[in-house]
Formats: C-alpha cells, sequence, structure tokens
C-alpha cells in the first residue's frame, strides 16, 4: 500500500527538539517538511503541495478555496498551533477538508510566560539595559543614559487584558502575585461572574478599557471582529504613556496607527510578538523604533511546548490518516458530509490483496 505523505509546511522548527522518525515509527507514512515563501506564486504552492495527504500547518500561506479545489489528494489541514485565523474554515468544509489545530493547553502556558517576560523586559528597559552594558556606559558612568533604564513596578499599575480565554486566564494568574493595582478584563463572551471570580474587574467596552489601563495586554483571537481592532481611533482613546504587549495576533493592531501612537508617546512602549506583517520586512518602520521590544513569534516556543506540538500534531495527523476521528477538528460538520475526502480512509481500509 502507498504510504501516507504528511506535509510539515512552513514549521521551520519542526523535529528540532525531537527526532519525528520517533513519532512515526511502524505507521506506513512519509514525512516531508516544505517551504512557501511570501508572496509565492499559486502555481508553485500547488506543486509543492499537491502529492500531500495531510498538512501539518504554520501561520502561513493562508489555506482557502484557492488552495483547496487544487489539491483533490489533501485530506486534512491540521494546523501547528492554535491560531486557526490561516484556514479558511467555511473553505476547508465545503471542500470536504478535514481542519483542525492544537489543544491550548499545550501552549498555554509557555506563551503566558512569554506574556510576563516581555511585560517585565518593558518596564525594567532590559533590552536598553544590556545595550548600556555592552556599549561600555557602565564603564563610563554614563549618567545620563542611566537615568533612562531606570524601570517601573507592576504594582503601581492598572493592567487592562483583551480576551480571557486559556492565554488570558494564566496571564491572569500569573500576574497576581505583582499585585498590580487593578487588573481590567474586557471580553464580550466571559460572563462578568466568571472574570470577578478569577480575581480581576470586567470591563464592558474596549474605550473605557483604554481610558484606565497602564498595561495592556491582548490574548484575543484574530477574527473579523478583531481584525484592526486597536486602530487610530483606539490608539487616540488610550492612556497616555500606556505599555502595550501583543502574543496574540498581528491584525488584531492597525500597524501605521501603532507607529503613531508610539511616536505620539501614547504608547510609551511596545512589546510585539506578533505583527502585521509577518515576518516583519527589514526595512519596515517598526524596526526602527527604540522603544519597541519584537519577538518573532516564538510565544509558543518553549523545548518543552515545541516537543509537545510535534507529537500532537503528528497523532492528529495519524488519527486521520487511520480513518480515526480527529480529537481536535474544526470543522466536524465535515465528518458527515458526502464531499468528505475520504482518500486515506478507503486506502488505509482497503484489503492488502485488492486489486481495485
Ligand atoms: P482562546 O480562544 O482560549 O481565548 C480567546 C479569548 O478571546 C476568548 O475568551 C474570547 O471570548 C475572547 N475574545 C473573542 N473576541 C473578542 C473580542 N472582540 N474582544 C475581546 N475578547 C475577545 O484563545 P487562546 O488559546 O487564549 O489564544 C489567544 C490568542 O493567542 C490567539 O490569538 C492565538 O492565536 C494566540 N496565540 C499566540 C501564540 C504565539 O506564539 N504568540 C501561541 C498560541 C496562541
Amino acid at each position: 500500500m502507498e504510504a501516507a505523505r504528511i506535509g510539515i509546511v512552513n514549521v521551520d522548527l519542526f523535529g528540532a527538539f525531537r527526532d519525528p522518525s520517533e513519532l512515526i515509527a511502524g505507521a506506513n507514512v512519509k514525512l516531508e517538511k516544505v517551504s512557501i515563501m511570501r508572496g509565492e506564486e499559486l502555481n508553485s504552492i500547488i506543486k509543492k503541495l499537491e502529492t500531500l495527504d495531510v498538512i501539518i500547518a504554520g501561520s502561513t500561506p493562508t489555506y482557502d478555496r484557492r488552495l483547496f479545489s487544487r489539491l483533490p489528494r489533501l485530506e486534512a489541514v491540521v494546523r501547528w498551533g492554535v491560531g486557526y485565523d490561516n484556514v479558511v474554515l467555511e473553505d476547508a468544509t465545503s471542500e470536504g477538508v478535514i481542519a483542525s489545530r492544537l489543544p491550548a493547553y499545550i501552549l498555554r502556558d509557555s506563551v503566558a510566560e512569554h506574556t510576563i517576560a516581555l511585560m517585565l523586559a518593558l518596564l525594567r528597559r532590559i533590552p536598553r539595559a544590556d545595550e548600556y552594558v555592552r556599549e561600555g556606559g557602565w564603564e563610563r558612568s554614563d549618567v545620563k543614559r542611566l537615568k533612562d533604564l531606570i524601570g517601573e513596578r507592576i504594582e503601581e499599575k492598572i493592567v487592562g487584558i483583551i480576551g480571557l480565554g486559556n492565554i488570558g486566564f494564566r496571564v491572569l494568574e500569573l500576574l497576581k502575585p505583582f499585585k498590580p493595582k487593578r487588573i481590567l478584563v474586557y471580553d464580550p463572551y466571559v460572563p462578568k461572574e466568571v472574570v470577578r471570580s478569577a480575581g480581576a474587574e470586567p470591563i464592558s467596552s474596549l474605550d473605557e478599557l483604554l481610558v484606565s489601563a497602564d498595561i495592556l495586554t491582548i490574548h484575543a483571537p484574530l477574527t473579523e471582529e478583531t481584525r484592526h481592532l486597536l486602530d487610530r481611533r483606539s490608539f487616540e482613546k488610550m492612556k497616555h504613556g500606556a505599555y502595550l504587549i501583543n502574543t496574540a495576533r498581528g491584525g488584531i493592531i492597525d500597524p501605521e496607527a501603532l507607529l503613531w501612537a508610539l511616536e505620539k508617546g501614547v504608547v510609551k512602549a511596545a512589546a510585539l510578538d506578533v505583527f502585521e506583517p509577518e515576518p516583519i520586512p527589514a526595512s519596515h518602520p517598526i524596526l526602527k523604533q527604540s522603544n519597541v521590544i519584537l519577538t518573532p513569534h516564538i510565544g509558543s516556543g518553549t523545548v518543552e511546548s515545541y516537543k509537545l506540538m510535534d507529537e500532537h500534531s503528528i497523532k492528529e495527523a495519524l488519527r486521520i490518516i487511520r480513518g480515526e476521528e480527529p480529537l481536535w477538528i474544526l470543522n466536524p460538520e465535515v465528518l458527515g458530509s458526502p464531499k468528505l475526502r475520504a482518500g486515506i480512509r478507503r486506502r488505509s481500509q482497503r484489503p492488502k490483496n485488492s486489486l481495485s
């Protein structure tokens, strides 16, 4: 029987911390890594993906009808991550393709810890302090620059959380020992009692959060509703001199508006693990802002979580290949659809000596 092919598409560090061959031992599958460039031509993308049965997908490219309709062999896209804004679910369902992702608990603590790390790095000016020492400022006793390195404490601050899901909730828990003055939460989908019982104050409008928060951290998904949620209008409302952290999705912040806010001092400093676009082009003006800390979408990037992400994405792909129900399917309605691409299922159930 022909081996099923699993493509690891735009997940550069897949297999970096554990040997992927251990994960597929005994299964009749082939693993291959595929890279798709930003702006790559559709025909070229199709050529790279057309032999694959299941894709373990990074956060690019976008998987929509354009691709699904020209990849008749493709059974499923399993996101190597939690956010699935680059997989168009309606298109997957209408084309009979299973869409799945990883369970949030695998990444939750890593992203939450990265958020706190960025918050502290912003407040305590860690990158600038490091630069000061390396450039000889300490040796020269450069007092003028030293003053800029003196930080601020979380205890004195009002922290605003946008989105109290898995990660937002963990950030809230990690924040409590720092004893912020207040923790405010804006999440229109979480009942107020839940926010209160978590030890925070529910805020019913984004504007109200923006005018109050000294530190704002984003943990909502990227949806039509949250795209450019922080735009010029929002920044105009924001408390002057606030700190901003985004480890959710770049598209939630309008980058032009953020540049304006940084230049005007509305945002005193920002720490961004995600950006629009990704990767950030070398010529992008955000790279010239000294009051910005940038990390390359590695919020979930710990050895512990990457090992789990490799393991669970392969296990989900193997379940689909064996015709078993995927555990973390995003479009369960596709399973009952006559359009479901059941090629793998047929292959796996075919008697070994069948000629059909
Ligand atoms: P989740 O679905 O558990 O929680 C998201 C929360 O956002 C939910 O409580 C939801 O009600 C809320 N929300 C939805 N729309 C909102 C809106 N308009 N305003 C305010 N809140 C809104 O998701 P999660 O697992 O906590 O992940 C949160 C974000 O982190 C996602 O964007 C995800 O893509 C991102 N993420 C980033 C990394 C990384 O490496 N940087 C890794 C994993 C996840």
